[in-house]
């Protein structure tokens, strides 16, 4: 099977009937970029750099963190490269800085949120990020946002940073563009007026899902309500690719479902741009791809949106979606 996907590498990602997508890996550390690469990933949908401060006793410093986003960008060659801005809280502790105990620490001051009251913090990363921006194809995602100032106060953020830059005399690419993971069901249902502020969006289905059925995703006993193909999902997926493509912006998805076999024919069909996942599933994914007409996809998807369970969805998939054409 292995030899029969290899085949795949070096391929554009494209349908049976001639649609192109791009298949892009998530990474935690820079050499996983190594590992994108070999399997014919391409681009980085994720940079989770929230591990570049994670097991060690203090935070990493501009400099450290220059060189790291820097050999990414550099590895990756001129292929797109979104790196996800400090996304920590919820599950993910540092023992270095001080955070209280919260009654909900999925709900609580994390990620964006943590960022944007801790500006030193944040500018010090969106310095080291906008100084390695000129040796590649650099995309910055701000994680966990809920509001539209959220977003607008970020965004002013980096802009502010990037005029310090430049006053300084250093360098900084003109062409980054600047998105946000749509990971809370608010921004799902105002995606439109996201996308009209931002230049790409990135499905995050790992929180999509917890937040969207109430569900905690490290509780086990909840489990069973992770659903990504509950058609409420699906209707919001598709909300945020309809809303994003209406102001002529790309949508990716980032979370476990991109590289889900049953997910795939169905967000082909409705018409996501990017796919990222783990570097292991990026061949397997680009055949199921290529075995796929996205037009033949389509006649189902209203179907599928009038479906009530995740049972029923995954059943009528496997009837109906994943055949040898
Ligand atoms: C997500 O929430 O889907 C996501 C990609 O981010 P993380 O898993 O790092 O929370
Ligand atoms: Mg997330």
């Amino acid at each position: 099977e292995r030899a029969y996907f290899e085949q795949f590498k070096g391929e554009p990602s494209i349908s049976r009937d001639g649609h192109h997508v791009e298949i892009a890996g998530n990474i935690g550390k820079p050499e996983d970029a190594d590992i994108v690469l070999e399997n014919g990933g391409d681009g980085v949908g994720l940079f989770r750099t929230e591990f570049l401060y994670m097991d060690r006793t203090d935070l990493p410093s501009e400099e450290e963190q220059f060189v790291s986003y820097k050999s990414v960008l550099e590895k990756m060659k001129g292929k797109p490269t979104v790196v996800r801005t400090l996304d920590i809280g919820g599950d993910k502790k540092l023992p270095y800085l001080k955070m209280e105990e919260e009654m909900n620490p999925f709900l609580g001051h994390r990620a964006i949120r943590l960022c944007l009251d801790d500006t030193a913090l944040f500018r010090t990363q969106l310095r080291a990020l906008l100084r390695a921006s000129i040796y590649g194809n650099l995309k910055i995602m701000f994680p966990m946002i809920a509001t539209l100032d959220e977003f607008r106060e970020a965004k002013a953020i980096l802009e502010d940073v990037k005029k310090e830059l430049v006053t300084e005399g250093k360098e900084v690419s003109d062409t980054i563009e600047v998105g946000m993971m749509v990971e809370i069901p608010s921004t799902a249902v105002m995606a439109d007026l996201f996308a009209k502020e931002a230049d790409f969006l990135s499905i995050g289905t790992n929180d999509l899902i917890q937040y969207t059925l109430a569900a905690d995703r490290m509780n086990e006993k909840v489990s069973y309500l992770y659903q990504p193909y509950n058609p409420a999902i699906l209707r919001l997926v598709k909300s945020v690719i309809d809303g994003a493509h209406k102001e002529g912006k790309w949508v990716g998805m980032c979370g476990e479902m991109a590289g889900d076999e049953i997910a795939i024919p169905i967000l082909l069909a409705m018409g996501l741009d990017e796919f990222s996942m783990s570097a292991s599933s990026i061949l397997r994914a680009r055949a199921q791809i290529a075995k796929s007409s996205k037009e033949d996809l389509e006649k189902h998807i209203e179907k599928i949106l009038q479906l009530s369970s995740n049972k029923e969805v995954s059943g009528y998939v496997k009837q109906y979606l994943m055949k040898e054409p």
